[in-house]
């Protein structure tokens, strides 16, 4: 099996050597091959560009991020830019989307800041940004007005640990808040909570919501070591159905292949996740996301982007430009 390696030749962060690189990364493109983790035939990238609506950077120079000290050594660094644009070489992507990182509180501002330089500098992929915020805070109204109108900032996200936190009143109202603002929260949470979101999503009509990684299924549900797992799956499929049934809710089809066996999975066992996720929302209301660095516990972003293409390649070419490209652009009005 081939595999033809995309080096960057970036050694500084100037834009000058950036832009040179991005030329050699697009005719290089074209004749790129990959490889997909579990052995599958390695088969031609077609050209179809991408929007990442889940990009995750990192500079620990700059933030505190608590829940790094337990999480696996290949996190534990920083994650900037430069990696990104590594990681994703020769892949066509051509927005993305940042995503807060679960900062410490005291440098939730910091974070904002950050990526606000990055989206305005305009000579990296990154376009816009879902910053961190604590919706049921006090203060939330203040420091959420603060990026009214901001063309880079469109949305917030809290991963939510708790099912009691979506039916809390403070939070509620700060939900609706992003609605008034017109920005959108991330709901991300454990499968078990879906029905709990969902009544979140009902008490907030005026807010646009997306579900981050397929509602955190686990791919080893479906896989020979989760044969046992029948009701999870049951709930799961269940679940997510209920909650697609909500109009202002989409999906990102990102994050499953972290929950997979290192070394041991393929396409085919993140397969009924996808297809499920794409049955119940429908063509329209899916989206494309690396969770790059996160999946990298499991597979490159390159490993990642091939499984996928490989699950929805029977799918017709519209509908996969729609989940890789134009759901993201018209959700996030990036045209
Ligand atoms: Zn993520």
């Amino acid at each position: 099996m081939k595999m033809r390696e995309l080096r960057s030749p970036v050694t500084s962060s100037d834009g000058s050597s950036r832009r040179r690189f991005l030329r050699q990364v697009g005719a290089a493109a074209a004749a790129a091959w990959i490889e997909v983790a579990g052995g599958a035939e390695e088969k031609a990238m077609p050209a179809i560009p991408i929007v990442d609506t889940h990009e995750h950077l990192w500079d620990l120079e700059k933030v505190r991020l608590p829940w790094l000290q337990s999480a696996e050594e290949v996190l534990r660094h920083s994650h900037v830019t430069k990696d990104y644009v590594e990681a994703t070489a020769g892949l066509n992507v051509v927005k993305a989307v940042y995503m807060e990182v679960d900062v410490a509180a005291e440098c939730k501002l910091a974070e904002a800041k950050y990526v606000l330089e990055i989206c305005q500098r305009g000579d990296t992929p990154m376009v816009a940004a879902v910053i961190g915020g604590y919706p049921a805070a006090e203060d939330f109204r203040q420091y959420i007005t603060q990026f009214k109108g901001s063309r880079y900032i469109k949305g917030v996200r809290q991963i939510v640990g708790e099912a009691g936190m979506f039916a809390d009143g403070g939070f509620r109202r700060g939900i609706g808040l992003l609605g008034e603002l017109g920005m959108s929260f991330d709901l991300c949470h454990s499968p078990q909570m879906l029905v709990d979101a969902g009544r979140l999503v009902d008490a907030c009509p005026g807010t646009r919501f997306i579900l981050d990684h397929c509602g955190n299924a686990d791919v080893k549900w479906f896989m020979a070591e989760g044969k046992d797992q029948a009701d999870a799956r049951q709930r799961w499929r269940r679940d997510i159905g209920e909650l697609a049934r909500r109009k202002n809710v989409v999906c990102k089809i990102s994050g499953i292949v972290a929950s997979a066996p290192k070394g041991r999975w393929t396409a085919d066992d993140l397969a009924p996740i996808v297809n499920h996720c794409i049955e119940v929302f429908g063509p329209d209301r899916v989206m494309f996301a690396g969770d790059w660095p996160v999946c990298t516990r499991v597979a490159t972003f390159r490993e990642w982007v091939g499984a996928l293409k490989q699950i929805v390649g029977t799918r017709i070419a519209l509908e996969q430009r729609k989940l890789f490209h134009d759901n993201a652009v018209g959700f996030y009005g990036l045209g």
